[in-house]
């Protein structure tokens, strides 16, 4: 089990970045603490260990980070899902809306081979509007693969992105919740 109350008090809240109006939860200061860092990490280990995951797919960048313990943890592949550019040899591309202008998110499309038996569990580090889980999710449903579960360490109910996201029909979990 974990201490959420520890947890969030190591989350550091930031207004008004990165532009008015806007608290950003900052999650580096998880990253500088073993205790917390440990907490979260084994939260999720703990939720999927002995299930049939296949893959983990991690979004650029935070999510890499919590992604990749969790991975070699349960010795599972982890594959990334990169913003535009990054990646090297043949990848599929998805665009996606931002409050101003559009994003796009990369994978390899060999990355969840053999893709008949793919189960992957999507990570992030926070569900803000869905968007980017969205353009994820599309994403390894063109590449053919199923998804067990979208995880992120925090969710921003609020702003209705993990509703969205179960309203595909897909679970979502989350640690931690600010309203
Ligand atoms: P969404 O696409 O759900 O609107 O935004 C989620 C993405 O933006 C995630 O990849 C996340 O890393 C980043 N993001 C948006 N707001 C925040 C925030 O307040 N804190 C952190 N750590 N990431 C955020």
């Amino acid at each position: 089990s974990y201490d959420e109350l520890y947890i969030k008090s190591v989350i550091r809240s930031i207004p008004d970045w990165p532009e008015p109006g806007v608290i950003f939860r900052d999650v580096t200061p998880v990253f500088k603490d073993p205790k917390a860092m440990r907490m979260v990490c084994d939260a999720f280990i703990q939720r999927y260990m002995n299930t049939d995951i296949t893959h983990i797919a991690c979004i650029d960048a935070r999510g890499f980070i919590l992604g990749s313990v969790v991975a070699y943890q349960l010795n599972l592949p982890m594959v990334l899902i990169r913003k535009k550019g990054k990646l090297p040899g043949d990848t599929l591309s998805q665009e996606y809306n931002l409050e101003y202008g559009t994003a796009a998110i990369e994978m390899q499309t060999d990355a969840l081979q053999p893709v008949a038996e793919a189960n992957v569990l999507v990570f992030d580090d926070l569900i803000a509007t869905g968007g980017t889980v969205m353009a994820a999710l599309s994403l390894i449903n063109k590449l053919g693969g199923k998804v067990h579960e979208v995880a992120s360490l925090i969710d921003l109910p609020d702003l209705m992105g993990s509703q969205k996201i179960q309203d595909s029909n897909v679970a979502v979990f989350s640690l931690l919740a600010y309203e």
